[in-house]
């Protein structure tokens, strides 16, 4: 592995885990770019042409968009000058082969990484993301209980009108939790195995600046793992 190329820290867990609110903290103690697939792809998705149309299609249905769409987007995104020191991957990646597929280009540019996972279990689940409020024009995050707004329905940085994703709906949030079951959580094992660059974090017991902060100390201390990882 050739040395140099910074530490991806990347983190795993359910939809509703708190991935995208941890990066959003943890971005800032570490001062490295946050990376979330599902952004981009929501991004992608506004441009409405075909390619958006078929994105949305999936997302809306509770499906994975196509590996290699998001293996490209992920490439295209960690190859620019900014992510040279590292970056923080939120949703990424969620399939065996998009494993593979970043284990061999970390690898390449002498990148380590260390996974978190982040363990919620499934009740706290469905009550965070039937809660999940979001701002459309600053992607900040609330809960109607345990994180509203000041101004009720209305976004405390900008004042937008706030929404409820449309994959947050009851019967798409159970095909997502089913993706995640049968497509990523068996990274949790290929991650794993390799010792040093894995750790499960409690992700629901503590407020989640607390959360973030156990994390930016675990990505700051230990070796950069990863390698061994991509001969499995
Ligand atoms: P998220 O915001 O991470 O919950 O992602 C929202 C949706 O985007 C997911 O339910 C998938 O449809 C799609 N998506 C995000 N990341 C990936 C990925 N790595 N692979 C495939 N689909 C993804």
């Amino acid at each position: 592995m050739r040395e140099g190329g910074g530490r991806a820290l990347i983190l795993l867990g359910p939809p509703g885990s708190g991935k995208g609110t941890q990066a959003r903290l943890i971005r800032e103690c570490l001062k490295v770019p946050h990376i979330s697939t599902g952004d981009m792809l929501r991004d992608r998705m506004q441009a409405g042409d075909s390619l958006g149309m078929i994105i949305k299609r999936l997302i809306d249905e509770g499906e994975l968009v196509t590996d290699e769409l998001v293996n490209r987007m992920v490439q295209e995104r960690i190859s620019k000058p900014d992510c040279g020191k590292g970056f923080i991957l939120d949703g990424y990646p969620r399939t065996l082969s998009q494993a593979g597929m970043m284990c061999r280009q970390l690898a390449d540019r002498g990148t380590g990484w260390l996974v978190v996972h982040l363990k919620v279990d499934y009740n706290e689940i469905i009550r965070r993301l039937a809660g999940r409020r979001s701002c459309p024009g600053c992607g900040a995050v609330y809960h109607l209980t345990s994180h509203p707004p000041a101004v009720a329905g209305l976004c405390d940085r900008c004042g937008n009108s706030l929404s409820i994703r449309d994959d947050d709906r009851e019967s798409v949030v159970r095909k997502r939790l089913e993706a995640y079951e049968e497509r990523t959580r068996p990274l949790l094992e290929f991650f794993s195995e390799e010792e040093g660059s894995f750790c499960e974090v409690d992700g629901a017991g503590d407020a989640p600046p607390l959360i973030a902060e156990r994390i930016c100390s675990l990505a700051r201390s230990g070796r950069p793992g990863g390698a061994a990882a991509c001969s499995n």
